[in-house]
């Protein structure tokens, strides 16, 4: 049984049967909150789907941007080691030989 069913049972409860007194005219409101917060909570879960979609949606992409990502070789120009970067290096502008230490540094051109 879910809570609005659980809800529908407790106002039919209390249709069939009110109480008297102080506490039958606060029974209906306090029904009354219930339900609304039952809404709520159908559009947070409903939020929530759709977030959890959106975010399904973009773990495919970064997958598929892990396999696409580029890498580099270069020889360092200090000792001849051969050297293997990803773009993260670089966007850096400089990439350290992990033989000797030198740096190498990139100019970029801006695309047309
Ligand atoms: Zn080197």
């Amino acid at each position: 049984m879910n809570l609005e069913e659980k809800l529908a049972e407790l106002r039919a409860l209390e249709e069939t049967a009110p109480l008297g007194g102080p506490e039958g005219a606060i029974l209906p409101a306090l029904l009354d909150v219930l339900d609304a917060m039952a809404q709520d909570l159908d559009e947070v879960r409903q939020t929530q789907d759709t977030i959890l979609d959106v975010l399904d949606s973009y773990a495919g992409e970064w997958e598929e941007d892990d396999q696409e990502e580029a890498h580099y070789t270069a020889e360092c120009p200090s000792c001849g080691q051969s050297l293997f970067f990803g773009e993260d290096a670089l966007e850096g502008g400089e990439v350290i030989c992990p033989e000797c230490g030198a740096a190498m540094r990139f100019a970029w051109e801006e695309e047309p």
